[in-house]
């Protein structure tokens, strides 16, 4: 009996500059063929060695047989009226993730929204992609794919001029800092000109709050940051993001203190806080947070709830979103209303993948029960 010894395959996506140095590197190769194949994936989107021309033929035979570049499946791809474009992507192991890009300002501004986890174990209990509970996390490639993906999306190349994904949020399913080790090196490459060239500022992570990962990510990078804070006092935050029980706010913004202190340039936190009708969309809610907040940098962004079934919330009225806006402005707080786009097509927060059809069999295997919208 022969057994298959046949090594897999280095998949070259998700490599950050330094992993793709080392790799040529244990090949015999100069570090500069980083940057070169570097430009040939991120920049081209080419996924074939053959057609990476200034590399000889001999390398490219080698890396054929050594190498791959493997960007997720795309199962559907999605535009709705207002220009949103959504994809759901197959991984590997047949599961699904969403990956959402948003024009803004007549298209000059197109922000993604980024996918890091299949499901999401901290179970906010307003949230879908947590009533699926936790899959898996994804690779670095699976994380960098789906800006790959939307940037293929627009077929011509691209430099310095020409930027299809302009913005990269970590907002889509999962919890960012609960897969550390993949959504660095993801971001790294978002950052780095041979890779998406993308500014600091315009790559955003979003967390409910895993403390000691803020901390460390403040070590290694620094991205603009957004919290989800949904509400300014212990009791409720930890009816809506149990997380909080372990990490509470006071512990939180602690945390964001000290990443806003290790950013070299003056710089804003994001908080996100979801408007539930009755919950914490009162005026004494806005009281609060604005005086919890005090002078603290930051942009409240207000998320009016995206409303799915047997989720047992309501969204509040365009009304009620508009005054708690109002309260919070006359405290002296900025907070914008982040409308909900695409949702003809389902890409709105909280959306992803399906729909949760049964709020008590929140953990069984969401994907069994999605319904691929616009089918
Ligand atoms: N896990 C990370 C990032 C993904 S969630 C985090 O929680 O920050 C992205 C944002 O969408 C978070 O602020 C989250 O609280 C919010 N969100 C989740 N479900 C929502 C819903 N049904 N309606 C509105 N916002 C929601
Ligand atoms: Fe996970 Fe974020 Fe959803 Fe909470 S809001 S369950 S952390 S994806």
């Amino acid at each position: 009996m022969t057994l298959d010894t046949a090594m897999p395959r280095t998949n070259l996506l998700g490599l950050t500059r330094e992993e793709m140095e080392a790799f040529f590197v244990s090949l015999g190769e100069k570090k500069f063929r980083a940057a070169q194949v570097m430009k040939w994936i991120h920049h081209e989107g080419c996924d074939d060695f053959e057609s990476m021309t200034n590399l000889s033929k001999a390398l490219r035979t080698r890396l054929e047989e050594l190498a791959e570049v493997r960007g997720p499946r795309v199962v559907y791809e999605g535009a709705s009226e207002d220009g949103t474009r959504k994809w759901v992507l197959e991984v590997e192991d047949g599961s699904y993730v969403e990956t959402v890009l948003i024009p803004a300002e007549g298209g000059k501004r197109r922000t993604l929204c980024v996918s890091s986890q299949v499901g999401c174990s901290l179970d906010c209990s307003f949230c879908s992609t947590g009533k699926q509970g936790f899959q898996r996390n994804l690779t670095s490639a699976e994380v960098i794919g789906q800006v790959w993906v939307a940037s293929n999306s627009f077929g011509a190349r691209r430099d310095s001029t020409n930027r299809p994904v302009t913005n990269v949020v970590m907002m889509g399913m999962g919890e960012p800092l609960m897969n550390y080790n993949a959504v660095v090196p993801a971001m790294k490459l978002m950052l780095d000109d041979n890779g998406y060239g993308l500014s600091k500022r315009r790559v955003t992570l979003s967390t409910s709050g895993v403390v000691p990962m803020i901390d460390k990510l403040g070590d290694e990078l620094d991205v603009s940051l957004a919290v989800s804070l949904h509400a300014a006092n212990d009791e409720l935050r930890n009816e809506l993001v149990p997380l909080n029980r372990k990490y509470d706010i006071a512990t939180l913004l602690d945390a964001c203190r000290r990443y806003l202190a290790k950013c070299d340039d003056t710089r804003m936190l994001t908080i996100e806080y979801t408007l539930i009708k009755d919950v914490n969309d009162q005026q004494r809610h806005a009281q609060e947070l604005a005086t919890l907040l005090g002078d603290l940098p930051c942009k409240i962004n207000l998320i009016p709830f995206n409303p799915f079934p047997h989720s047992g919330y309501e969204k509040p009225s365009r009304n009620q979103v508009m005054r708690f806006q109002q309260w919070l402005e006359e405290l002296g707080h900025t907070a914008p209303v982040r409308m909900t786009r695409g949702d003809d097509i389902d890409a709105a927060c909280g959306q992803l993948v399906g729909r949760v059809k049964d709020r008590t069999k929140r953990h069984e295997r969401y994907i069994q029960s999605i319904q691929l919208d616009a089918d």
